[in-house]
């Protein structure tokens, strides 16, 4: 499974030489380990990766509870779309959430932390292609949303955007940065196994990689 370590290590190069070429800081791997079998999470973290994002609560539950114990310096991200219900389950689990995408989910994740606290810094989940079935919070009603995760206490680092797929990417990176500039927010999560070195190149801060991590999911 030294396979899975190499892989990491050539994602980081050609992220390093991107970044490096449009004059960005490296951006960091977030390796989504959903759907991957144990013996392939257990080599990353053999290979030192501690950046792993989940689109599942309870997924990420059931795969990375007992290795927190052992891995105290996981981060955790929840890349997937949360219920109002679940709020109290992804602030144990979580180290950041990309998802927050409406008020009352954000008042949801500020009452758990507070109640546990925890520290989870918060992402916004942005639909840039204002797409009807899409989660993520439409591209004119994020000054609202903010504001509000401003009011009552949450922290928001940056934005996340998973572009249709039926569109150039391109388009949505440069839009979620233009955004994220005019916000004055420093995070942006962009960018998958198909067009992470796009992303890297508009000025993506992690990337959300699988496949290219682990190979094809189950
Ligand atoms: C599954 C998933 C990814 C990873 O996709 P790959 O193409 O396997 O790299 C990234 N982001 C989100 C939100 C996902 O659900």
């Amino acid at each position: 499974m030294t396979q899975i370590g190499d892989n990491i290590i050539r994602l980081k190069r050609q992220i390093d030489a991107v970044a490096k070429e449009h004059g960005h800081k490296a951006a960091q791997i977030v390796a989504v380990s959903k759907q991957q079998p144990e013996d392939k999470i257990d080599a990353a973290l053999a290979a030192g990766h501690r950046m792993f994002g989940e689109n599942r609560v309870q997924e990420g539950q059931e795969r990375w509870s007992a290795r927190r114990t052992r891995f105290p310096d996981l981060k955790l991200h929840l890349i997937g779309p949360l219920q109002t219900n679940k709020a109290g389950d992804a602030v144990a689990l979580f180290d950041v959430i990309e998802t927050v995408d409406r008020i009352k989910l954000a008042d949801a994740l500020r009452t758990e932390i507070q109640k546990q606290g925890r520290t989870v810094r918060c992402l916004i989940q942005v639909n840039t292609g204002n797409e009807t079935q899409k989660s993520g919070v439409r591209v004119d009603e994020l000054p609202a949303l903010l504001s509000h995760c401003k009011n009552i206490g949450l922290i928001v680092d940056g934005l996340m955007c998973i572009p249709p797929v039926d569109e150039p990417s391109a388009l949505h990176f440069a839009l979620l940065k233009k955004i994220a500039v005019a916000e004055n927010l420093c995070a942006i999560s962009m960018g998958m196994s198909g067009d992470f070195e796009k992303a890297v190149a508009l000025g993506a801060t992690s990337v959300r990689i699988g496949t290219a991590v682990f190979g094809a999911r189950n």
